[in-house]
């Protein structure tokens, strides 16, 4: 099929699941919920071994330590100059950048979102084939898509101050420029029972407010940060209550933000500023303990017949290569960093992959990257007994399971 056809293709579909599920209002919550295999997949934007694994180490992370004693993990290779817009386009659609039109922040000028997609992505295909879909805060999916459940849309939200949707941060009553919640009348429901939660995390303070106030601007937005998160966190434990589906995807993206300007850097690596890079080295650490004590929330949703994965969509390291372009900066320009991931070369910050269920290997470490950023939407498909359509250029991450080929939804493993 020609992309034309593709796209033509893709954007029935929407509109016939608008018309049906308009119809008889969304059903979001399954008399059944386990009448078909539940996953749940934690994004964390920029989530680095390099960090995590000390504090593990150390047993600092004792909720991801016991996911990983309990399952599968890894490095999950991603591709070149990876961004989260990017990357969770590809963990959706399992298609290159310049064949799902999410190539990056920005597309020919304009803030990627939800209108641009070419390709079918995972919530559709799971939508259309019975299974209920519950997302929130997942980076471009704004204005948000209609599923078989909910989508709360995540990173690149449109609103006030925010106009441009570019790494900035309205509250749920602030968002402009299309809907965050599907369906609308979600809205008030969140308002009343998780508040007014602010959709994203804040903007990085710039070199221009950090002058001569480095103290002060850390401690705010490092306060801002963590209140975002709790706010993230109170939303997931809400949703899985009151709204629990059969695919769960939840992301949280304040941990890039501060790995990017605020990464525990030494002296002699680029960008150094001992005003600023000694005011609070456990900052990116702590996000990862904070990150801990989410999936502590997570897990109590989290039974024998639960598989869950936690991803990154890369990893994020100090500034280390010259690069032709923007080597200070990222996330489209817009940032000056001292850490960063839109490195030319992918294979340098490879993301996160664990994962825990039933039939998935115990104890086990995938070593190398044979894991990649386009084998997580075939693997979610198979789960549920769906057939990967041609063209998702991932496989089937056959090696994270027990035994020859049955899952726990009995859907054989190819
Ligand atoms: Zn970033």
């Amino acid at each position: 099929m020609s992309r034309k056809l593709k796209s033509l293709a893709y954007l029935l579909f929407a509109v016939c699941m608008t018309f049906l599920l308009a119809q008889g209002q969304a059903r979001q919550t399954r008399s059944h919920p386990h009448s078909k295999p539940r996953v749940i997949i934690l994004g964390v934007n920029g989530a680095e071994w390099d960090i995590l694994r000390p504090l593990l180490v150390r047993g600092e992370m004792p909720n991801l330590a016991r996911v990983i004693e309990q399952g599968v993990s890894g490095k999950l290779r991603t591709i070149s100059a990876p961004n989260c817009p990017k990357i969770y386009s590809v963990f959706e659609t399992s298609t290159p950048p310049e064949e799902n039109g999410i190539t990056g922040f920005i597309v020919h000028g304009t803030t990627a979102n939800t209108g641009m997609l070419r390709t079918e992505p995972l919530w559709s295909f799971l939508s259309n084939s019975g299974v209920t879909v519950g997302m929130a805060n997942v980076p471009a999916t704004f204005p948000v898509k209609p599923v078989n459940g909910y989508m709360i849309s995540g990173m690149l939200t449109r609103g006030k101050n925010c106009e441009d949707g570019l790494l900035c941060s309205p509250k749920l009553s602030e968002v402009q420029g299309g809907d965050a919640v599907y369906p609308s009348g979600m809205v008030a429901e969140l308002q009343a029972n998780v508040g007014d939660f602010l959709i994203d995390c804040a903007r990085m303070p710039t070199a221009k407010d950090l002058l001569g106030h480095e103290v002060a601007v850390v401690y705010e937005w490092l306060a801002r940060v963590s209140a975002t998160r709790e706010q993230q966190r109170k939303l997931f434990d809400y949703l899985l209550t009151n709204h629990p589906t059969d695919f769960t995807f939840l992301v949280q993206s304040c941990e890039d933000r501060v790995g990017h300007w605020l990464y525990p850097i030494q002296p002699y690596n680029v960008g150094y500023n001992r005003k600023l890079h000694a005011i609070q080295v456990d900052a990116f650490p702590n996000q990862y303990r904070a990150l801990d004590r989410v999936l502590g929330t997570i897990l109590q949703h989290v039974d024998e017949n639960t598989t869950l994965f936690i991803i990154s969509d890369h990893g994020i390291k100090p500034v280390r290569e010259k690069e032709r372009h923007n080597a200070h900066k990222d996330h489209a320009g817009t940032t000056p960093i001292i850490a960063k991931h839109d490195f030319e070369d992918g294979d340098d910050v490879p993301g996160v992959f664990v994962a825990m269920g039933p039939g998935i290997k115990k104890g086990t470490r995938v070593v190398g990257l044979p894991m990649s950023v386009f084998d997580i939407a075939p693997t979610i498909l198979k789960l549920y007994g769906i057939p990967v359509p041609k063209q998702m250029k991932g496989r089937v991450l056959t090696e994270i399971f027990e035994g020859p080929t049955e899952t726990a939804g009995g859907a054989p493993v190819r």
